[in-house]
């Protein structure tokens, strides 16, 4: 944690607009998230967050501005998209495993079909990724059978088996069970804590706390504020971010 910016980011985006028809949802957002840097992105839901997390691996193509990834700028040709598609792991709300597969035949898949590992190779590293996140016993169950905190630690596995360079997270914890958050959070800080590269939209507080080196707040459209974690959340200037965090407190 608490990573000093330092040389060039990894993820770099200038001037962002992202329109869905005639509907202006991300109106010139600027972001430079540096390696090893933990972004947490908050704002009411709406202000175009998730937009911003597709924007970056491509899910969604911007309509204007630019986006690089580790000095590669984002184009929409198949190749250049699929390379830099390889080096963002994304966690969505919705785990999203193949339930037909065991979870170590979730984790190993694209690392054989898009990285070309061997069986073994892919099954070795799933089964360490799979001890990382605390479920080293759970390699050749079905997704089903483990609850859901269980299945999103085997998502962020599955996404970790890419060795990206960064990871985004929509709302990881949003669709668990209040006793569930606090397995896959730990998790994440584990993550930040070894120094991975993280861009993460969430409503826990208490992650954004401990694990942000930067708290990024996001209302109509744009970023109103920026900067450590307790300026942002206990002293924020902008009239949106006020209202967000005063709505917050009151929940
Ligand atoms: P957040 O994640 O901050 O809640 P989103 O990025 O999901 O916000 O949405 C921002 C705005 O973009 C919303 O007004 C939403 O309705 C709109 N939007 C998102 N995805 C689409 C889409 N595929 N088509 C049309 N509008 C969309
Ligand atoms: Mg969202």
């Amino acid at each position: 944690m608490s990573t000093t910016p330092q040389g060039q980011p990894l993820v770099s985006m200038r001037g962002i607009v992202k329109r869905f028809g005639e509907n202006v949802v991300l109106d010139g957002v600027d972001l430079d998230v540096f390696p090893g840097e933990v972004v947490v992105l908050i704002g009411p839901s709406g202000a175009g967050k998730s937009t911003l997390l597709r924007c970056i691996n491509g899910l969604e193509r911007i309509s204007g501005g630019t986006i690089e990834v580790d000095g590669d700028q984002l184009s929409y040709q198949e190749s250049a998209i699929n390379k830099i598609r390889s080096r963002i792991g994304m966690v969505f709300q919705s785990f999203n495993l193949f339930p037909h597969m065991t979870v170590a035949q979730n984790i190993t898949m694209a690392q054989r079909d898009v990285l070309g590992r061997s069986a073994d190779d892919a099954r070795r590293r799933a089964v360490e990724l799979l001890d990382r996140v605390g479920l080293a016993e759970k390699a050749d169950a079905y997704p089903d059978s483990l609850s859901g905190g269980q299945q999103q630690r085997v998502a962020i596995a599955r996404a970790l088996a890419m060795d990206p360079a960064v990871m985004l997270f929509d709302e990881p914890t949003s669709a668990l069970d209040p006793e569930l958050v606090g397995e896959v959070l730990h998790v994440m800080r584990e993550l930040a804590d070894e120094g991975m590269t993280m861009i993460v939209v969430t409503h826990e507080m208490r992650f954004a706390r401990r694990a942000a080196d930067r708290v990024v707040l996001m209302a109509d459209k744009q970023i109103v504020e920026e900067g450590p974690p307790e300026q942002v959340l206990d002293h924020p200037t902008s009239e949106r971010g006020q209202a967000f965090l005063r709505q917050l407190s009151e929940e």
